[in-house]
Order: structure tokens, then sequence, then C-alpha cells
């Protein structure tokens, strides 16, 4: 089963470790597997602005970093 909506994870300036739980698999593992929730975790180097990943069930992410300013992407 595939899910095409990818999940968007905002990064802010300077940010290059994050986690963030995945919504597809909260819905879909959740009520298989009780309250275990998937997160993902990674890295965005500072010199990349936009990034797939996928969790390790393969749901779909992308990555975007925004910007100090407020430049129109
Ligand atoms: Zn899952
Ligand atoms: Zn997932």
């Amino acid at each position: 089963m595939t899910t095409d909506t990818k999940q968007r994870v905002w990064l802010g300036p300077g940010v290059v470790r994050f986690t963030v739980l995945c919504e597809a698999c909260l819905a879909e593992c959740s009520p298989k597997e009780g309250r275990y929730a998937t997160v993902l975790e990674g890295e965005l180097p500072l010199s990349r602005v936009r990034e797939v990943a996928t969790c390790p069930h393969g749901h779909a992410f992308e990555l975007v970093r925004t910007s100090a300013g407020r430049r129109a992407a």
C-alpha cells in the first residue's frame, strides 16, 4: 500500500537534525501495533533546501528548509 501524499517537514534556518512522527504510520500502524508510532530521524545538510526521505515503512516525506528572510519560494 502506498500513500501518495508526501508529509512535509519544515526546517528552520540552521537546523540540520530533525525528528518527526510519521502521520501515516500513526494512522495505519497504530491500530495494529498499539501505540507504537514511527519516528523519522534524519539530517538535512545546510547546503540543501529540499530533500526527500522515507519513513521505515516507506511513507514519503519532503524536507523543506525555510529561510530566515521571507523570500517567496
Ligand atoms: Zn508504519
Ligand atoms: Zn510511515
